[in-house]
């Protein structure tokens, strides 16, 4: 064996990608997993963080309703400090029709799912920011999941497997042996140099782009790429999600995430090429906004931190409507499709069955190379959500907590034990709005294949709160200067970090918002002269 020689290999360092190469390594595989940019660059990063009941699922595909609440169930096990356990409403307002409510909750019984039909006033009591003027309530074991904490503890567990990680490697082409891939190629995105990596199988878990993985292949998946949009407010509003009760449509989920909430989503169809440089226009901020609020009044006059956009991967069916094509699981063995050897598909799906999109394509790769080791991925915590007990050792900070550590503690779980606190330096904070501390950052620039501020904000939220960067990110990029021995990397970093911030505080930019924005403009170019 070469050190460029591996069983597998998988593209694509999304929630598929990491959840796979992680079910591959626990199975003995010599693995390679190969991203483009960061992890969860794609729609992983770019979602509602929505743990899925199925209960949205259940009128219209009780298989994906099914598989939802069997891995919402398994990932509050398994990635306890990743889901926050909520619970959700499914609400009927006046002007939904109320017999809806009857059929969602016999679907959902009929899915598995444990629904309860509430009195509206009860609703409200444990929700108070649902519109008063609700008729129906539904209460459904729906969650939020931190998307990025999961993909980056799915990451590690890959790598602590013995998985290896190139991040900013492009595929961009396949290695070919008559009518077998054995191989790819890359181009490094950092240093600017190609490689070439060889695998007895390849896996195409690229989200949205497997469409144009598959084509470097020279096979085809018919994808249609459905974009999303949302907005993020800049606090709590709701503690449990708020659903509508209808058919799914625009603006019509609530999620509570860490300590902001996000409203969504919308469902365009676009082009291919547009898929890397996906936008919020002025009319889905209205939309949002104006649906929003008939979900939860507040959100009228709540501060907006920020809009963001997300590319669904569905696959395609005889449909017009993107939000009618299944978003259930496809796993495609090109062998069998097409004649294509040592090449799998796996794509559609959700965040919230990522795993179960990862055994299966993990039980091809295995068949294909007559491996014979059974998954245990469904029951194996992940790293964060191991050792005693997860609660446990947040528990004991919780009640002993030095500056930044309850933070920490929520964000990664048993994990926390690794951040250094010891001395007032490493405890002192960088970002105040999220409680990130010296300590963490460093961790975090040692654990996780931290190339720049932008790697830092999906590890360990810095950036992500109110402000959106306004002091952080400077303070940031200096330990980034500090740890990579270079300056003006860290000052080209903090430019482009900047430049993303803004990019999201663009479609919302007024009031309070704008506000902000005007003074951190104001910091950085006349206090700090970046
Ligand atoms: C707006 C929106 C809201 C959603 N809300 C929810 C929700 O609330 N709950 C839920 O369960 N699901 C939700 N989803 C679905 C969920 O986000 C996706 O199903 C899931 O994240 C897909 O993960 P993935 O790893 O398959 O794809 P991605 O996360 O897109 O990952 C694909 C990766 O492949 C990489 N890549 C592309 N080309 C190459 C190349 N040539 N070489 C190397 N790497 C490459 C990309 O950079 C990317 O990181 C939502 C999706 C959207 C868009």
């Amino acid at each position: 064996m070469k050190n460029n020689e591996y069983d597998v290999i998988i593209v694509g360092g999304g929630i598929t990608g990491a959840g796979t190469a992680r079910d591959c390594a626990m199975r003995g595989l010599r693995v390679l997993l190969v991203e483009r940019y960061d992890i969860a660059t794609g729609a992983t990063g770019r979602n509602h963080g929505l743990l899925h009941s199925g209960a949205r699922y259940a009128v219209t595909d009780q298989e994906s309703a099914n598989e939802c609440i069997r891995e919402n169930m398994i990932l509050r096990r398994i990635a306890s400090h990743c889901v926050d356990e909520t619970d959700g409403f499914f609400i009927t307002l006046p002007e939904d029709d109320l017999n809806y409510q009857t059929k969602f909750f016999e679907s959902c019984l009929s899915a598995g799912i444990h629904a309860e039909i509430m009195d509206p006033k009860e609703a409200l009591r444990m929700e108070p920011s649902i519109n008063p003027d609700i008729i129906g309530a539904v209460k459904v074991p729906d969650g939020s999941v931190d998307p990025f904490r999961l993909c980056a503890a799915n990451m590690l567990d890959a790598k602590l497997h013995g998985a290896q990680v190139l991040l900013y490697s492009e595929v961009t082409g396949f290695i070919k042996d008559g009518d077998r891939i054995v191989g790819i190629k890359t181009f490094n995105h950092q240093t600017h140099k190609t490689g070439e990596y060889y695998a007895n199988i390849t896996v195409n878990a690229a989200g949205i782009w497997g469409h144009h993985i598959a084509e470097l292949a020279g096979v085809n998946i018919d994808m249609v790429p459905a974009k999303g949009a949302l907005l993020i407010f800049a606090h709590r509003v709701n503690g449990i999600v708020i659903n509508r009760c209808r058919k799914p449509s625009n603006a019509d989920i609530l999620v509570p995430g860490d300590t902001v909430c996000i409203i969504g989503t919308t469902s365009t169809k676009i082009p291919f090429d547009k898929c890397d440089t996906v936008t919020v226009t002025p009319d889905e901020v209205n939309l949002l906004i104006e649906e929003g609020a008939k979900l939860a009044p507040a959100l009228a006059s709540t501060r907006i931190l920020r809009a963001f956009a997300g590319v669904r991967p569905l696959v395609a069916a005889d449909s017009n409507d993107s939000r009618n094509i299944s978003r259930g699981i496809v796993c495609l063995d090109h062998e069998k499709r097409e004649g294509l050897k040592g090449f799998i598909s796996i794509t559609g799906g959700k965040l919230t069955t990522y795993r179960l999109m990862a055994e299966m394509a993990t039980d091809l790769v295995c068949e294909k190379l007559s491996v014979n080791k059974p998954c245990e991925t469904a029951n194996a915590p992940l790293p964060g959500s191991d050792g005693k007990s997860f609660r446990e050792v947040a528990q004991k900070i919780w009640d002993n907590p030095t500056t930044g550590q309850k933070a920490a503690a929520g964000r990664l779980g048993t994990g926390v034990t690794n951040i250094p606190a010891a001395s007032s330096l490493d405890q002192s904070l960088i970002c105040e709005c999220e409680q990130v501390s010296v300590g963490e950052i460093n961790s975090a620039i040692e654990r996780w294949d931290v190339n720049g501020l932008r790697d830092l904000r999906r590890r360990t939220r810095v950036g992500m709160g109110p402000c959106q960067g306004e002091l952080c990110s400077c303070r940031a990029a200096g330990l980034l200067a500090k740890a990579h021995g270079c300056t003006d990397r860290a000052r080209a970093d903090l430019q482009r970090f900047m430049t993303e911030r803004w990019k999201g505080m663009y479609p919302i930019g007024w009031g309070d918002a704008l506000r902000e924005a005007e003074y951190t403009q104001w910091i950085y170019k006349h206090v700090l002269g970046v």
